[in-house]
């Protein structure tokens, strides 16, 4: 199979709110008037992104969610984008459960493919997402405030339990296979990330783990923050159902990473606007703390006492 009978069979269909589709050298887009639009691009490489024996349909559904929690990030809707694809040889039937996977959640958000990019090469996907915020309104990282709270979205760290399960670690099997499911087919906080518009001051996705990820909002907002351990206890979906000794649920939820949540902050006189917002996106939002004006981040425990926060203690299974 050529690469233009590949395109046509996998990839194109008809246009939808595109002016020119997939087919011609460039797509056309009309944006909505009074509207900005929004980039992002994630690729994600075989061996350092995803293994070779991930099932193609979740791996087209993983490559389009890291792109489209961005645009959740920015407050954004999506509405486009372009893939760029090189693989190392035409495999029909990869490539008919990956672009099942991949238009199941367009779909889904209605993000629509308008063109991309295939070419002969390890194997390689790179994603290019286009979004429209209105005029204004896009949820930055760098406005939160001293006095914000500090919000989670969802679930954390139980994509990291995954990863470390394929490392070695052994779970049982229901908590292997639900961590498996988080890791695999994240859900990006899209309703959420919207209807924060107006509500949160500031916001990022979490691809590399809590801390790192508020790190990112604390630098660009020039502030600090205070977490509440306790309010993270509840965050872990896996933890519910085995006995997860406290290091690892530590570190998975801290600093795990690929969990494709939000953390945002909020003013404090906003809290009921907060929580209605989740209830209405059907999406669990957790309160962790709070933001300060010390440009530092301090983790308390049950008692209130301050527990030492160098990121990388935290990791229980950094290599030394
Ligand atoms: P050009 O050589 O002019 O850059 P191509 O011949 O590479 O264009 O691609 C033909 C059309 O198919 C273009 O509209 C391009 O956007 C689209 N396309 C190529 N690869 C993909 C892909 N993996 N997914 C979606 N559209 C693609
Ligand atoms: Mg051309």
């Amino acid at each position: 199979m050529g690469e233009f009978e590949l395109i046509e069979r996998y990839f194109k269909r008809r246009p939808r709110q595109a002016a020119v589709g997939i087919g011609d050298d460039c797509a056309v887009w009309t944006p909505l008037s009074g509207h900005q639009m929004v980039f992002s691009a994630d690729m994600l490489v075989e061996g350092r992104h995803f293994l070779s024996t991930v099932n193609p349909r979740a791996l087209g559904h993983k490559a389009l969610a890291v792109n489209l929690s961005d645009l959740a990030a920015c407050g954004a809707t999506p509405r486009a984008f372009l893939l760029s694809l090189a693989l190392p040889q035409v495999d029909e039937a990869w490539l008919s459960g990956f672009s099942e996977g991949l238009l199941a959640l367009a779909d889904a958000h209605g993000c629509e493919l308008i063109g991309g990019d295939t070419t002969q090469g390890p194997l390689n996907l790179a994603i290019t997402v286009i979004g429209e915020v209105p005029f204004g309104q896009s949820i930055l990282r760098s406005g939160a405030q001293p006095g914000d709270d500090l919000y989670v979205s969802g679930h954390l760290g139980d994509a990291r339990l995954a990863l470390e399960a394929f490392r070695g670690l052994s779970l049982p099997q229901a908590v292997f296979d639900l961590a498996r499911s988080r890791m695999e087919t994240p859900s990006p906080r899209i309703a959420l990330g919207q209807a924060l518009r107006g509500v949160a001051s500031a916001m990022a996705d979490i691809s590399d783990g809590l801390l790192g990820d508020l790190g990112h909002i604390l630098k660009a907002s020039g502030v600090g923050a205070e977490i509440e351990l306790t309010g993270l206890r509840d965050v872990m979906l896996t933890a519910k159902l085995w006995a997860c000794p406290p290091d690892v649920h530590r570190t998975c939820v801290l600093s795990g990473g690929d969990d494709y949540e939000l953390v945002f902050t909020a003013p404090a006189h906003l809290r009921d606007r907060v929580q209605a917002v989740a209830h209405a996106s059907d999406t669990l939002v957790t309160h962790i703390g709070r933001i300060t004006q010390a440009d530092t981040l301090v983790l308390r425990d049950a008692s209130g006492q301050v527990v030492p926060c160098d990121l990388s203690s935290y990791d229980h299974f950094a290599s030394p």
